[in-house]
């Protein structure tokens, strides 16, 4: 190993060790803004970092409903929750399909008159080690940044008003960083438009993705300065992080106890089915960083990526 990449594998276990650390010390009582009234809502809760994520807010004393799009499979996961005696519900979502996401949030109304928190996690990925096939590039495109977009435009309307305020956390990932040394969309000019928030639109963004999609159709994409690596995913996840910074500008001034708090963070590379369990952390430690965004007093952080709880240029 090289003695720049041992140095930053040194950085990162150091940090996960502060992280262990930092995760043992209790939230104190003026930090606790939440009770068994707060309601979170986290999406692919029923395996990986989203039955991770589930667990710590419920322990953290948070009521958490669990969506499975299959919702046998929520069930037997909810039950594995349920015998450590903290506070769960189950709903089927999937987050693909409009008729699931409006049966979720009409019963969502019915039953808790709103949530306080939106944890969107569900996302898929069809590449591992060194593949890079884009085969399933819709769908990749489709659920994680359309699924995500979706599901952040039929919740804000059932968002809770409240004094601490709402929050929404989608999970992202450091490969779909705009302006990281590697891996990035080559086109300048267009990193360009979609980094300034002048000129950042959800017009752009769609436009972004769907240009990619056209080029896999027409098999041009390898030539299109596109990320390099797992391109269909970095792509999506590139428009999830655009997308974060958007919405945060657009709801920024809604008045003190409607506010709604927007962040993404990046999990780290996470011992899941997603990566054939070859991930270097486990699902426990890379919940960590989406719990504490979605438990933040700090009401000045919105519309920010993160990893291990620092902040990261998106
Ligand atoms: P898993 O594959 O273990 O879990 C993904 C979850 O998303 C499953 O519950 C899956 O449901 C669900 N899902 C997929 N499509 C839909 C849909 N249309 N509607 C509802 N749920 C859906 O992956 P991880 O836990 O590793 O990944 C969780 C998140 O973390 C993803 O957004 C991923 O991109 C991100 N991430 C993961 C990294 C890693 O190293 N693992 C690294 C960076 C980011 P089902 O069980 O039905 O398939």
């Amino acid at each position: 190993m090289s003695g720049k990449k041992e140095r930053n594998k040194e950085r990162r276990e150091k940090r996960l060790q502060e992280i262990s650390l930092l995760r043992t010390i209790p939230y104190s009582d003026h930090q606790r803004w939440w009770s068994q009234e707060t309601v979170a809502v986290v999406t692919g809760a029923n395996r990986g970092i989203g039955f991770e994520i589930a667990r710590q807010l419920a322990e953290h004393g948070l009521t958490v409903i669990l969506t499975s799009r299959n919702i046998s499979v929520g069930i037997e996961a909810t039950k594995a929750l349920q015998e450590g005696g903290f506070s769960y519900d189950v709903h089927q979502l999937d987050i693909l399909d409009g008729e699931s996401i409006s049966a979720f949030v009409e019963w969502i109304k019915q039953k808790y008159g709103g949530i306080d928190i939106l944890v969107n996690n569900a996302g898929v990925n069809y590449n591992l080690g060194f593949d890079n096939s884009v085969e399933f590039a819709r769908q990749v495109v489709d659920t994680n940044y359309y699924g995500t977009k979706n599901m952040i435009k039929a919740m804000i309307p059932v968002m809770k008003p409240s004094a601490a305020g709402a929050r929404i956390v989608n999970v992202s990932s450091r490969l779909g960083r705009l302006n990281g040394r590697r891996n990035r969309i080559q086109d300048a000019t267009l990193r360009e438009k979609l980094t300034n928030l002048e000129t950042l639109s959800e017009e752009l963004i769609d436009r972004t993705v769907s240009s990619f999609l056209q080029q896999v159709e027409d098999e041009t994409w390898q030539s299109g300065g596109w990320p390099q690596t797992f391109t269909d995913y970095s792509v999506s996840k590139l428009a999830v992080n655009a997308y974060t910074r958007l919405v945060a500008k657009e709801i920024c001034d809604r008045p003190q106890g409607e506010r709604i708090y927007i962040n993404c963070y990046c999990p780290g590379w996470v011992k899941t089915a997603m990566t054939g369990w070859a991930g270097n952390i486990s699902p426990e430690v890379a919940a960590d960083t989406g719990v504490w965004l979605s438990l933040l007093s700090d009401q000045a952080i919105t519309g920010k990526f993160f990893a291990e709880r620092r902040e990261i240029n998106f």
